[in-house]
């Protein structure tokens, strides 16, 4: 049997680099808590996410939702369903209502035309996906928050080191929360980051951090434990001096799947979009199986009996999740439904040899006549 490829594998560095770069710990005992670590890390996330403003946390998810709470919004949150649960979560642990706007079907990505339709006097802000590391329509979604003053929060987990038009994508919105949890592009083994545009956030999200404290003796907020620990933050300090490698062996990859996929009958790929410079972050298809002759399901099966682990990324939609009773119709966002019923995310990471590429073509293209 081969080998077993899964969707994808967390990226360490060298051993004896990582263990160079934690070895003043042993000196200073300074292990979490903004250490000089800390602030390296910070200081070059700046330059390499090409943005003014960074504040890292301990995840993803606490920086969408420290970021909420930080723009003290009230009422509703556009967004889209098409996501992982923290999106969704983070509007709801705030006390804020999700508004579920549709996708477009050639990107992913929330389909602004569809957006101002949903707003109403209680809307505060939007909270788009740049899903796969995909680019929403910026400028679209920008528009309409000028017109109607509302919030832009960019879920970026997908998209570290992604660029718009030459501009990190980050610059985009009034804010962009990043992921570096291990199956991310980047990671610091657990970690995120809220870059943003007006520094006074700065602070506030300092604060939220480390549970609203504002000087020994003021506690200013009601704020949460979201510290990056030195551990972490000295992974983070490896793996980016590595990325540029990362990102060229998962573009040799995704050319590859390319290649051997994108003219297939019944499989959809994500467009290419223009003006962008990809991280390459995940490879989905959406399998039509009224053309294709094997439904996803079926990809799906074929691929894990030959030792292929693929994903439904992202299926049930958010807005499904028993965690909301039923609350949601997943029938007003009829496009997101209808890909995450047949969409499957397919193994990449910079390890992946190209030979496992094309193993994985093989399985997929004999699923043509199953
Ligand atoms: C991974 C992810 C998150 C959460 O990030 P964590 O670092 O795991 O907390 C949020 N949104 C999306 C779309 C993600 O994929």
């Amino acid at each position: 049997m081969e080998n077993k490829i899964f969707v994808t594998k967390a990226f360490l560095p060298p051993m004896e680099e990582y263990i160079a770069e934690i070895s003043s710990l042993w000196e200073t005992h300074w292990l979490t808590n903004m250490g000089a670590k800390h602030l390296k890390l910070q200081e070059e996330l700046i330059k390499y996410l090409d943005v003014d403003n960074v504040e890292l946390l301990t995840n993803g998810h606490m920086s969408l939702e420290l970021t909420l709470q930080a723009m003290n919004l009230q009422g509703e949150v556009i967004t889209t369903p098409f996501t992982f649960a923290s999106t969704t979560h983070a509007i709801v642990r705030n006390g804020l209502e999700p508004v579920f706007c549709d996708i477009k079907s050639d990107d992913f990505t929330i389909d602004p035309e569809k957006i101002e339709n949903l707003i109403t006097d209680r809307t505060s802000a939007i909270m788009p996906v740049d899903v796969y590391g995909n680019v929403c329509d910026v400028e679209a979604i920008d528009r309409i928050a000028q017109k109607y003053e509302l919030k832009v929060i960019y879920d970026d987990a997908h998209a570290f080191g992604v660029k718009y038009k030459g501009r990190g994508v980050g610059n985009y919105g009034d804010a962009s929360c990043f992921s570096f949890h291990a199956t991310k592009v980047f990671n610091t083994i657990e970690g995120g980051a809220v870059t943003f545009k007006d520094p006074s956030l700065q602070t506030t999200l300092y604060e939220l951090k480390n549970f609203g404290i504002h000087g020994p003796e003021e506690v200013a907020a009601v704020g949460a434990n979201a510290k990056m620990n030195e551990f972490c933050a000295a992974m983070g300090l490896c793996n980016l001096r590595h990325m540029n490698e990362i990102v060229l062996q998962r573009k040799a990859i995704v050319e590859r799947y390319r290649e051997r996929l994108s003219d297939v009958k019944g499989l959809q790929l994500s467009i290419v979009q223009k003006d962008v410079e990809s991280n390459y972050a995940y490879f989905p298809i959406v399998v039509d199986e009224k053309v294709f002759g094997s439904s996803r399901e079926d990809v799906m099966q074929h691929l894990e009996n030959h030792n292929v682990m693929v994903r439904k990324y992202f299926y049930p939609l958010t807005s499904s999740y028993k965690a909301f009773h039923r609350k949601y119709d997943v029938h007003k966002t009829p496009v997101a439904l209808h890909i995450s019923k047949r969409v499957l995310a397919l193994p990449i990471y910079p390890e992946l040899s190209i030979k496992d590429v094309d193993r994985i073509c093989d399985l997929i293209l004999e699923c043509k006549s199953i």
